[in-house]
This record gives C-alpha cells, structure tokens and sequence, in this order.
C-alpha cells in the first residue's frame, strides 16, 4: 500500500450519513485520515431510514415481495450513500472512487436477505488504493455467481466492514455511529449506562446476538476469527470509543473485572407453544426441521414435561416469521399430536451477560428476584456459560433492563 502506512477500514452507519451535511462531514473525517497517505477503504450504509422506507414501499406496491427484486431493491439505498460520500470527497480535492459490493469483489451464497460473504476478490479495491484513491465500498451488499445482487441481513455493513478489513489486512476497523461506543446497556433506555473502554470478542458476540443493536454479530463473529480490532466510536465526536479485541489484550485486571459485563434487550421476540404433545422421540425434531428449512431462526426453546405424559414445548422466533412459522407448526402439529397451538407476539428477551458469570454463582437469582420485585413476569428463561436471557413481556422490557442495571451496580466503576 502507499508509503508502507497500514491500511484502515471506516464505516459509516446511516444515522451518521442521515443528510447532506452529515456526509459532509463524514467526508471531512475520511480526508483527515487519507490526507497522510493512509489507504482507507469506506464502506457506508443507506441513508437515515432509507432501507425501512423501501422495505414499506415494496409492501405498498405487493404483500409477498420477491426475495430477488427485494435485495436489489434495498442494494440501492447503500449505492445512493457512496456515490455521494465520494462526491463530497472529491469536492475536499481527496481522489475517491465508489463501488458496489460486486465491483469490490465481495461473493455471497444465494439466499437473498440474509445472504453470507463466502469469499472477496479484492484486486479492484487493491488497484484503486495504489492509485491513492480513497475506495469507498457499499456495506451490506453481496454478490452470487451468476451475478444477482444480495443483501446481508439488516445491520449487515458492519460486516462488510470487518470482512474487508479482514481479507485486505487491515490494522483496524473503525465502526463510527451515533454513540460514542459500546455501553453497559443501550443508552438510549438507561440514561445512566456507562461506557466501556474495551471488551472481549466473546462477551461482544453475546451482546450482539442478544439484541446489542449497535454491532452486526455476524461482524464480531468475523473480527474473533481473524483477530481484527474493531473501535466502535462517534461520527459527531473526537470521544475515544471502544476497542473490541482479544482477551489478551484487555487492559483490566481480569479477577476485579465485573462478572456482568452488560444488558442486552431484542424487542422483536414472538413466541409459539405446542400444548399437550404426547412426550416421545422425534417431536422436537419434526418441528424444528422443517422451520430450519424454511431459513427460520428459532431461539429460545423451552419445554415443560406434565405428569400425565405429555409436554409443552415453547420457542421464540423473530415477530416477522411468526405468520410462516405458525403455517408450518400447524402443518406438523397432527403428526406429533398436539392439543392446540398458542401464539404470542408481543414480548421481549433481556439477557444479562458476562464471563465472569460462569466461575460465580448466585446470578440468576438475583436476575430472578429484581424482576419478581418489580412484578415482572417471565416467560421463559434460557442461560450459556455467559449469559442469562428472560423473555419478558414487551411492555416492560425497558423497564426490566433499568432494573437489572441498577441490580448488577453496571453504572459503577469496576
Ligand atoms: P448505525 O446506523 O450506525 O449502524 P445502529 O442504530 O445500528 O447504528 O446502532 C447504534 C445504536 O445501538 C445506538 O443508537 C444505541 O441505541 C444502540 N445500542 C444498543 N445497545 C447498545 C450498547 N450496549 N451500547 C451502545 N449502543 C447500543
Ligand atoms: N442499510 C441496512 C440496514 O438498514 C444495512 C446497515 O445499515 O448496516 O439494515
Ligand atoms: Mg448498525
């Protein structure tokens, strides 16, 4: 690369490049970086809410998008940002050039809106860098074999983010949003939440999984695999954000390091139960197979034996699947016998998380006595070596994640 300097991945997340000022200055960040010499590759997300305002678009003009015309649709959005970013940095005199996810190189499996990257050809990206030109890439964007336009699932520049960082070496990727790093809780629920100076891949990748918004967990999944730093920080400040690494490499004294280490909630949780099925081999099997096959995400499960022979078996899913879902549970359900089936769409995981839970007892009791304090009802609750989760009603999930901040003390100092 140029001068030798190592290379550096930024992304933008929409919040950040909401209008035309903000990717302005966006630009103004890029071309402080690259004035050095440094190669950068930018990969930028759709503007503001430009990705839900297509999704509710396709909706108007048909109920059953196809799943094709669907990602090329919501392709455009990431396209629309990165032509634009390279725009204002041309008008800083910084040389740029934008490409789509296809033009980067960027391959993926077939399976639109929620495709996988299965691999990067990046001599593009490669030439484009050695003639000093700041490349910026559309996040979110994959391409097939034979050429049709994918898209990684929602939140998924990120991931594109780090795979190029990845595949091309990088020193780091820096993931620049609306928040000044990763906190104790969503911020925007607990006003108190504290942000943490570093953190594990491990206890990220849960946090993410477990609703953590503000990192794809498909992207920590990636930065764990090839050991790439990520720093989550703020595109409207010169804050130090947060640096995700190995644990290493954390600074914190590992033993006074607090056993929880965050709050994750994910709103969009619906549940299914299959009431009274007759307790024999293969249930579970019958059900989860044929929802695994129609690319359905089952999470929690839980089921609860009677003594009559019988069983409940209750899993939650995204609220989105939940019509496909409830299709193919009552195709399966006379086969396995069971009474009815119940639905529920309108609740909530809270999930307390850290690795030092796994060497202390007595977390999920206190997890488990704040909510009953507050009159918080549990539905169902799943636990990991490093994680506690309750599905909760969705009306206080807001609430049961302040509680749980002040019950585990996270707005203290370690
Ligand atoms: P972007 O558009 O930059 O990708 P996102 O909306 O995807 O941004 O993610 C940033 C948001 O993630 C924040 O505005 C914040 O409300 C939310 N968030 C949830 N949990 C956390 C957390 N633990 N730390 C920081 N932000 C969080
Ligand atoms: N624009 C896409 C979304 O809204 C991808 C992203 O922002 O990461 O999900
Ligand atoms: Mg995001």
């Amino acid at each position: 690369m140029s001068d030798g300097q190592a290379l550096l991945v930024q992304k933008y997340g929409g919040s950040s490049l909401a209008t035309a000022e903000r990717i302005r200055a966006a630009a103004r960040r890029v071309a402080r970086t690259a004035s050095s010499g440094r190669p950068v590759i930018v990969v930028v997300s759709a503007m503001g809410d430009t990705t839900d305002n297509l999704i509710e678009l396709a909706c108007q003009v048909t109920s059953r998008p196809d799943n094709r015309e669907m990602d090329l649709l919501l392709s455009t959005g990431e396209t629309v940002s990165a032509t634009l970013m390279a725009m204002a940095l041309h008008d800083l005199q910084q040389p740029a050039v934008s490409l789509t996810g296809a033009q980067a190189g960027i391959r993926s499996t077939r399976v639109f809106s929620s495709a996988r990257i299965t691999d990067i050809h990046p001599e593009r990206i490669s030439t484009e860098l050695r003639h000093g030109k700041v490349v910026i890439v559309t996040g979110f964007q994959g391409v097939t074999e034979d050429q049709d336009i994918t898209t990684l699932g929602r939140g998924g520049s990120d991931t594109t983010a780090v795979a190029l960082a990845c595949a091309l070496d990088a020193e780091r990727c820096e993931i620049y949003t609306d928040v000044e790093g990763i906190y104790t809780a969503d911020p925007r629920v607990v006003p108190n939440a504290r942000k943490v100076s570093e953190i594990g891949y491990e206890e990220m990748l849960e946090l993410a999984q477990l609703g953590a918004r503000v990192m794809h967990p498909r992207a920590v999944e990636l930065g764990e695999l090839y050991d790439m730093p990520i720093l989550v920080a703020s595109s409207f400040s010169d804050v130090a954000g947060t640096l995700i690494h190995r644990y290493g490499d954390l600074q914190m004294p590992m033993e006074i390091r607090k056993n929880v280490r965050g709050i994750a909630h994910d709103t969009d949780v619906a549940r299914i139960t299959l009431v009274r099925v007759p307790d024999r081999p293969g249930v579970a099997a019958a059900i989860f197979e044929p929802l695994a096959q129609a690319n359905i995400s089952v999470d929690t499960i839980a089921q609860s034996s009677g003594a009559d022979g019988t069983t409940d078996l209750s899993f939650t899913i995204s609220r989105g699947s939940l019509e496909r879902a409830v299709e193919i549970t009552e195709s399966v359900s006379p086969k396995i016998g069971a009474d009815s089936i119940d639905t529920a769409d309108d609740l909530a995981k809270v999930s307390i998380v850290g690795t030092g839970m796994q060497s202390a007892p007595g977390y999920a009791a206190r997890m488990f006595g704040a909510l009953a304090r507050a009159g918080i009802n549990i539905n169902i609750i799943s636990t990991s070596d490093i994680r506690i989760t309750c599905v909760v009603p969705r009306a206080r999930a807001e609430d049961a994640v302040r509680i749980l901040h002040q019950a585990f003390e996270l707005d203290r100092e370690d």
